[in-house]
């Protein structure tokens, strides 16, 4: 299956699941509008390339739209629409009042310089700027993009429509950013991870996490799971990883990773490839890189009794079904990484009203609204007889499907 199909194929379970009528399920299944752009990037030596953008806005039922801006190679059609659904249902089953989109570059940014990559992101910026607006779409980081990205895009959108600091989320502080957003997806899984935990009757200390990717995700998530006693033995980057059974130390990894960028190389810690990661014997896996990470050729190496979904699609269909007849729990993406959704919507919110919140509470209304949000789903699941990641599109689903009636859409 594409990831569209897989995003697809979870919606119509779903649908199944609370009777969904035909009609309404083929408004919600596709997207309400998709842009194609060019992206003329002029390199530092005189060259231009021409590259493939887009900006895909799946539903806005309950909101404006809202998603990322990835920068990839294997960004396609296809890639960005399963990402924008996926963020309709993530927004609706955590209750933060935005619509789903996503958007991106098929790019390699590692072979850019940084003039090349602002002058590619104010390109795209223009191209899709008719498509944005604080009260229509509302871009946020995904993957290769961060708070400076988000502060080109806010200037170059701002230079048409005056300042604007609402137009995207995850932009630097000093820009109106909110405090807690660069952490709120990796402390979302962490948030997510210990409700999972401790219904299994597993202690922080007893919890042995392994961590693909070491991004904006998976560090922030090895960082706080870290301070809260859970022992991350092993984590990985596109380049391999590492292990320590002992558990590492992240505080001197995540210096590490600054100065050199990659985890390779870390002292008292052995080096591993990302296959040898996932197969390891932990009680959660935390996967926060790239979609279909596991799938049917590696899905049977996994040891672990509980996957937190980090990134985004990492499972694909056919390896969900073997983890759930096994037994093992999978918190799904939509929630699992939905910190980041929610503390954009925060970040909004304080733009909006021109006030700053401090971080403690920031921090404390994510926990607040996560914890519920998987409390709702967790109890869906055990009367329905049905996994997590079903229980949680049942709900998504549902919410939207209401707003869209109630607006007359069907
Ligand atoms: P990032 O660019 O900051 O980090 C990505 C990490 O994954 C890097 O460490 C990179 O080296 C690693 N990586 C890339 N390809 C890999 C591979 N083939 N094998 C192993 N590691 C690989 O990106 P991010 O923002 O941390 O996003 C990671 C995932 O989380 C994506 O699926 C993204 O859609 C999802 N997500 C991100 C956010 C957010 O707020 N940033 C929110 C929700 C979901």
């Amino acid at each position: 299956m594409s990831p569209f199909e897989a995003v697809t194929h979870f919606f119509n379970r779903a649908a199944d699941l609370i009777q969904l009528p035909d009609s309404t399920r083929s408004v919600l299944r596709r997207s309400y509008r998709e842009l194609t752009v060019q992206v003329v990037l002029l390199k530092d030596n005189g060259d231009h390339d021409v590259l493939t953008g887009f900006r895909i806005q799946h539903n806005g039922a309950r909101g404006p739209y809202k998603g990322g801006v990835r920068f990839h190679p294997d960004v396609d059609a296809d890639q960005i629409r399963s990402l924008a659904a996926l963020m309709t249902w993530k927004a609706a089953v955590v209750d933060v009042p935005f619509g789903g989109a996503k958007g991106g570059i098929q790019v390699d940014p590692r072979n850019l310089t940084v003039n090349e990559l602002e002058r590619m992101t104010r390109v795209y910026t223009n191209q899709i700027s008719h498509f944005l607006g604080s009260h229509r779409d509302i871009p946020a980081p995904d993957v290769n993009t961060n708070a400076q990205v988000m502060a080109w895009m806010m200037d170059e959108y701002g230079k048409r429509h005056g300042y604007t600091p609402e137009i995207v989320t995850g932009k630097p502080i000093a820009l109106g950013g909110s405090y807690g957003r660069d952490a709120a997806t990796g402390r979302g899984t962490v948030i997510v991870m210990h409700e999972a935990a401790e219904r299994m009757g597993l202690t922080p200390g007893e919890c042995r996490v392994a961590i693909q990717g070491f991004g904006n995700v998976g560090g922030w998530a090895a960082r706080v799971a870290h301070e809260r006693g859970y022992k991350v033995i092993a984590v990985s980057d596109v380049e391999g990883g590492i292990l320590n059974e002992d558990g590492l130390d992240i505080p001197k990894l995540l210096a590490h990773h600054t100065e050199t960028g990659f985890v390779g190389g870390f002292p008292r810690a052995q080096p591993i490839s990302n296959a040898d990661l996932l197969a390891l014997p932990v009680e959660v896996l935390l996967p926060a890189a790239m979609g279909r990470a596991i799938h049917c050729g590696n899905v049977d190496s996994l040891r672990c009794r509980i996957v937190v979904e980090g990134a985004n699609n990492p499972i694909t269909p056919e390896a969900d079904e073997v983890l759930n007849r096994r037994g093992v729990l999978i918190v799904p993406d939509i929630l699992a990484n939905a910190g980041g959704v929610i503390v954009s919507y925060f970040e909004w919110t304080q733009n909006i009203q021109q006030f700053r919140w401090d971080e403690v509470d920031v921090n404390r209304r994510l926990t607040t609204r996560l914890v519920a949000a998987y409390d709702r789903v967790a109890t869906f699941a055990r009367l329905q007889n049905v996994s997590m990641r079903e229980a949680a599109f049942a709900i998504a689903v549902q919410r939207v499907a209401e707003t869209a009636h109630l607006r007359g859409y069907i």
